[in-house]
């Protein structure tokens, strides 16, 4: 989870202040809910205390699925000798070995007896009302209401697919808050997949099997999230194929996120992949456009800031991967326009997302995404602007462009010209084949999903 927290943050931040205030910290223990967080010198830890302590704190939050209280003390080991290197106990528990190491587990098992909605783990401010909707969700919505105001009846399990920051994990929440403002009395849990993974674990140390499952088949609604952490966990995806037949049998929901559709997992039971599959399984698309500017207008709404229609644009163009890759590019230009007291405009924008805008413009070119969709697909880079019409190179080529269409700033006849001078129509008529497949087809989406993380780098 720190390394999640990490990158979150050097994405948040310039790289001067990730490297000098972030990246030496080092967390130190977890328990009860509480975090301990060690800066090498009291300098650092003052300066961290004030400026970075509440997003930390909301990021650990997240990441751990609780209400985490973050500590920040001087770290013990820099007083006595600066050569003595730190080893954070919490690093361990995130080794693929985890779940045969006796020592990985710094958190306690789920508390029974706290009011149910603490206990159920949802995080109020992820509703449907605070979620914004186009094309790339609307089909994920839609479901993620049905099931809201059904649970357990319409669709079982309703499994959410996705690529990172697209608001899978908000879909969900969203789902636990409605029906908990429905049935204030359900007995529903959020949990991340990561999280469900340590649990068993500590069932097994503990001989406590019995009260787990106790606890997980008794369950009304389960929300799980990032299923994909389960790859390879064989005692974990025991465990979890017994809640999942108990709480289906009962007609207790089930709702699942994960990074790719159920038969794309890599080391995962063939029994669970097919029962993954058996509900109704939506994908979540990358943002377009107009979803870009209406979630930046949105969430500067909620600041109390008035974000104009021409900075949202120019925002939202420039970046297009994820919603939080958005909301990380907002509070640079917040902070930035607070921080100078100046207005927000695009000059100002320019200049508060220097560091994200260059990082952008450097990793897509058209011959970077050329030379990676060949790659891809076993064929020539030539044939990218050849006139042969195989259907293996064809379609190759038709996503190449595609995706110069969707991660450059290329208009449709500039694209044409570079590959091989090509009419405007055709390059037009690839886009839109590619893009409907996209929605049609979950493998061709899996393999954009692919080649866009390459690309993106
Ligand atoms: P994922 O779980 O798919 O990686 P998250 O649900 O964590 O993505 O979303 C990342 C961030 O973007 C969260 O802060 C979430 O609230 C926000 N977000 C994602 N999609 C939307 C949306 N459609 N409208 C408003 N906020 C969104
Ligand atoms: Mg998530």
């Amino acid at each position: 989870f720190w390394q999640n927290c990490l990158s979150q943050l050097e994405l948040e931040l310039t790289p001067q202040q990730y490297s000098a205030w972030i990246k030496p910290l080092v967390p130190l223990d977890y328990n009860d809910r509480v975090l301990r967080i060690a800066a090498p010198n009291r300098f650092k830890l003052d300066w961290v205390k004030t400026q970075y302590a509440d997003r930390i704190t909301a990021l650990a939050s997240q990441f751990l699925d609780a209400s985490v209280e973050v500590q920040f003390i001087l770290n013990p080991q820099s007083r006595a000798s600066s050569s003595v290197k730190t080893v954070s106990p919490l690093a361990k528990a995130e080794l693929p070995s985890a779940e045969a190491d006796p020592d990985a587990i710094p958190h306690k098992a789920p508390v029974m007896e706290t009011p149910v909605r603490e206990q159920s783990r949802i995080n109020a401010e992820m509703t449907f009302d605070s979620f914004v909707t186009g094309k790339a969700n609307q089909l994920a919505r839609a479901a993620a209401i049905q099931v809201a105001n059904n649970p357990g009846v319409s669709y079982n399990p309703l499994y959410l697919f996705g690529g990172v920051g697209l608001g899978k994990t908000h879909l969900i929440h969203a789902i636990g808050n409605q029906v908990l403002q429905d049935i204030p009395s359900a007995r529903i849990r959020y949990i991340h997949a990561e999280q469900y993974v340590r649990d068993v674990v500590t069932a097994y140390q503990r001989k406590g099997f019995d009260d787990f499952k106790r606890y997980y088949h008794s369950l009304d609604m389960l929300l799980i999230d990032d299923i994909q952490f389960f790859s390879g966990k064989n005692r974990t995806q025991e465990e979890f194929f017994y809640a999942f037949e108990a709480l289906i049998a009962a007609r207790k929901q089930i709702i699942i996120t994960s990074d790719t559709y159920p038969k794309e997992i890599s080391g995962m039971d063939d029994r669970l992949t097919s029962r993954f599959d058996s509900g109704l399984t939506v994908a979540i698309e990358p943002p377009e456009l107009e979803m870009r500017v209406a979630i930046l207008i949105k969430k500067a709404g909620q600041e109390g800031i008035q974000l104009s229609d021409d900075v949202a644009f120019f925002v939202a163009k420039h970046l297009r991967s994820n919603v939080r890759e958005l909301e990380g590019a907002l509070r640079k230009i917040l902070a930035f326009s607070r921080f100078h007291g100046r207005d927000i405009t695009i000059e100002l924008t320019k200049e508060a997302l220097k560091d994200l805008l260059s990082v952008q413009n450097r990793q897509i070119s058209v011959e970077n995404i050329q030379k990676t969709v060949a790659d891809f697909f076993r064929i020539k880079v030539a044939d990218m602007y050849s006139k042969r019409r195989p259907a293996n190179i064809a379609r190759p080529r038709q996503i190449a462009m595609y995706l110069t269409k969707e991660l450059t700033q290329k208009s449709l006849p500039e694209i044409g010209e570079l590959f091989g001078g090509r009419d405007h129509t055709t390059v037009l008529h690839a886009v839109r084949k590619i893009a409907q497949d996209r929605l049609k087809n979950p493998e061709c989406n899996h393999e954009l999903h692919v080649l866009e993380q390459t690309l993106k780098g």
